[in-house]
């Protein structure tokens, strides 16, 4: 008997240990239980030119052209433009979104088709303008067939956003969708969806981030835009922002 409880006893500290490497191995480093937030490392340690010691605009533009050149992945062979990103180098949000689709990849600019045109008004009815805030994808290549990027192309492309996050210093982010949720904040635990965690507040690299559904989500479930227009009050709220009068 006595035994038994000790085999369990090391069998439940070894599971414990190998959650805790694979939370290692995600760039998870704390875990606040109460609210469900996860602390990450930035991570830019591990990406090519140390952006962040250049002015905002100068890191963004390095970082683009060497978007421009990239070949980390198979996404570089079928697009067209690349599409690292848009928007102010300051901005009090950073959306993020999941990679380029036909327009996108056409004009080399992020949330430019009929998702876009949603994220516009949305930003818009937030009180600001598409130039005021930086919007940008998880991978900067268009995947085939507007596919969700895989795993291995969101692991590939994730330094040159991690690099983006550094020198913009967002107040906060908005992750759009689950490849966005997924890309920059990989879960923890089987089973996490996006409808699960949507409203509330994660951490990433100490700024406030909150998942919310993709814009292309609600052009297909027009009812969900109540639940972003939800989480969107929780940001302006966050920011000390009042919602403007219509
Ligand atoms: N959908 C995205 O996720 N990103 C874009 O840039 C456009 C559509
Ligand atoms: Fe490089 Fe990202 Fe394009 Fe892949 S998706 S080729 S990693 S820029």
């Amino acid at each position: 008997m006595k035994t038994d409880k000790k085999q369990l006893l090391v069998k439940i500290v070894k599971d414990v240990e190998s959650y805790v490497d694979y939370l290692k191995d995600n760039n998870v480093t704390e875990m606040v239980s109460s609210s469900c937030s996860q602390k990450t490392k930035t991570g830019h340690e591990h990406a090519g030119e140390p952006a962040g010691t250049m002015p905002p605009e100068e890191g963004l533009k390095t970082i683009a052209a060497e978007v421009a050149k990239c070949v980390k992945c198979a996404l570089h062979e079928k697009r067209n433009k690349t599409v690292p990103g848009q928007g102010n180098s300051h901005p009090e949000i950073l959306f993020i979104g999941e990679g380029p689709g036909e327009d996108e990849d056409r004009q080399g600019l992020p949330f430019v088709g009929r998702a876009g045109k949603l994220l516009t008004r949305l930003i818009v009815r937030m009180g600001f303008t598409r130039e005021e805030v930086f919007i940008a994808n998880i991978v900067k290549c268009r995947p085939p067939n507007n596919r969700k990027p895989l795993p291995e192309e969101m692991n590939a492309c994730r330094p040159y956003l991690e690099r983006q996050i550094a020198v913009l210093k967002p107040k906060v982010m908005v992750l759009l969708g689950a490849s966005a949720l997924d890309g920059l904040i990989p879960s923890p635990l089987p089973g996490r969806t996006i409808s699960k965690v949507r409203g509330k507040w994660l951490e990433y690299a100490g700024i406030p981030t909150m998942p919310t559904f993709h814009p292309s989500y609600l052009l297909r479930n027009q009812s969900a835009m109540w639940d972003v227009w939800n989480d969107m009050l929780l940001v302006l709220k966050h920011l000390g922002r009042n919602v403007p009068p219509k």
